[in-house]
């Protein structure tokens, strides 16, 4: 069975458009980083493939790393209704269109292959693939990547649940300007540990262990970081840097 999935995959992978993350121009002249990535990639045991089972019948773009895809694909139906009225409200100045659903395998805290998915904007889609594809290869910890529709599209409830994602039509808190998460410009990584402090105000609201930035503890995203050094290599802007308001979760274009 294992063997015969293993086959399809690789079949499917060689019969889809994929687009390799080395063929786009990498901004490498203030960090090689992405071309690192590229020779990074370790190989990647048989044994979890069956964990995967995704279909990738509607995929525009792809890339992969063993037999693990990475898909980018337009918002299908099914993922639309759990949107509207939630991420996406009706009065959203951003077409559906404009927006991909990606799939995106990675490596949880306890070092299981998961199922991430994430919406984002079309134009990051690729290199979203590409960054992810990174992660994986060096199975960098996630703790969790599912849509902010699954908490209502209540950032603080999927903050709290230290979960990943990138879309949500929301404006930036406190203020009528609305965030680059509202054009799925913006990721958020591992928001428990890296969390959003401007203040006294912290987000998410359970983070007080997180904000001394001194400190050492696991999944904390510094400058010396490799999900840091990769987005950054992808020319994302890191919330780290910020003078004001250190957001240390946050990667935007
Ligand atoms: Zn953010």
């Amino acid at each position: 069975m294992r063997q015969l999935m293993f086959a399809a995959a690789l079949l499917l992978g060689l019969s889809l458009s994929m687009v390799s993350c080395n063929s786009r121009q990498q901004p490498v002249s203030e960090n090689p980083k992405a071309d690192i990535v590229e020779e990074a990639v370790p190989q990647i045991e048989e044994e979890a493939v069956d964990t995967i089972s995704w279909t990738y019948d509607d995929a525009e773009d792809t890339v992969m790393i063993g037999t693990y895809v990475f898909a980018s694909q337009p918002v299908p139906e099914e993922v639309e209704t759990r949107m509207r009225g939630r991420s996406f409200p009706d009065n959203a100045k951003i077409s559906m269109d404009q927006l991909r659903y990606l799939t995106l395998p990675y490596y949880d805290f306890d070092g299981n292959i998961q199922k991430g998915e994430m919406v984002c904007n079309k134009a990051i889609a690729h290199d979203l693939l590409c960054i992810f594809r990174a992660l994986f290869s060096q199975a960098y910890p996630i703790y969790s990547m599912h849509l902010v529709d699954d908490f209502d599209a209540d950032d603080e409830a999927s903050m709290q649940a230290n979960n990943t994602s990138c879309f949500n039509y929301r404006y930036i808190t406190g203020t009528k300007i609305l965030s680059r998460h509202a054009y799925g410009m913006a990721v958020d990584i591992n928001p428990l540990q890296n969390p959003c402090v401007r203040g006294k105000l912290i987000q998410p609201s359970t983070a007080e262990d997180y904000v001394d930035r001194s400190k050492d503890f696991p999944h904390k995203i510094d400058k010396d970081d490799y999900c840091k050094k990769v987005f950054t290599s992808y020319r994302f802007r890191w919330g780290g840097n910020w003078r004001r308001m250190k957001d240390y979760q946050h990667f935007e274009r």
